[in-house]
């Protein structure tokens, strides 16, 4: 059923709209010229309904197709877009934008001590943590399995740092649960800063390194200052 709605569904609003709009003329073929106006409006009402509905649907489609399923944060079909969008500002003067990438340390043990479901409610909650910890205008990206990306516009390396060090002592502290058992976990994080336009995959690339050297000791920060 499903199926046939998805692809039959411009067919069927279209149909729809052409119903009412029929009804509406056949009623005003049997009633009196003081009834149009009811009539007129009825059908309008039921045209407004339905294509609010539809927007709606569209709203929560477009909300759906950029988050990720068990975090809620966005995911990396978001990130590219932002970024597109951040790197477009870099042709200004003094803009800059920095980029953390975050993951988990040991987090195969964890799942191998807890369980993945635990495993599963440690990213929800690091998810969470980070979220409350950025300003709105940055962007927190599941980019997969055990990591994440924050997109932090308008940031210098050393106020990218100061966060990342933030985030980085605040889950070191966290007491993360689950079934009420205790677990302790850390992250590394990477940073690249940039001022000047640079491709997506070179940015990504150099947040990546610097994330690579923190996991060298891990739970640590590592700034790898591009431009
Ligand atoms: P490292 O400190 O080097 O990062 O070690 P690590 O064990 O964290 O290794 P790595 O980051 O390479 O592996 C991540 C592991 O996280 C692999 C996979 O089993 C697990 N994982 C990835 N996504 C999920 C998830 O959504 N839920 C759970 N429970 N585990 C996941
Ligand atoms: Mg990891």
């Amino acid at each position: 059923m499903d199926k046939f709605f998805i692809k039959f569904t411009p067919y069927i609003i279209a149909t729809n709209v052409l119903a009412v709009h029929l009804l509406g003329y056949i009623l005003t073929l049997q009633v009196e010229k003081r009834w149009y106006f009811a009539i007129w409006l009825a059908v309008a009402l039921i045209d407004v309904a339905f294509a609010f509905r539809c927007g709606r649907l569209i709203q929560n489609l477009h909300r759906n197709v950029y988050e990720d399923a068990l975090t809620k944060v966005k995911n990396r079909g978001f990130f590219y877009l932002r970024m597109s969008e951040e790197i477009e500002k870099l042709k200004k003067i003094n803009y800059r934008i920095s980029l953390l990438m975050i993951d988990i340390d040991n987090f195969k043990v964890i799942n191998d001590t807890y369980g993945h479901i635990a495993g599963d409610s440690l990213v929800k909650q690091l998810a969470s943590i980070l979220s409350q910890k950025i300003r709105k205008s940055d962007n927190i990206i599941r980019w997969g399995g055990d990591e994440f990306a924050i997109i932090l516009p308008e940031s210098t390396h050393e106020e990218a740092y100061n966060i990342a060090e933030r985030i980085r002592n605040v889950v070191q502290d966290y007491s993360f649960y689950h079934n009420n058992v205790l677990i302790k976990m850390t992250i590394s994080i990477g940073i690249a800063s940039v001022k000047d336009e640079i491709e997506i995959d070179t940015f990504v690339d150099l947040a990546d390194s610097a994330l690579y050297k923190s996991k060298r000791t891990r739970n640590s920060v590592t700034n790898l200052n591009y431009q």
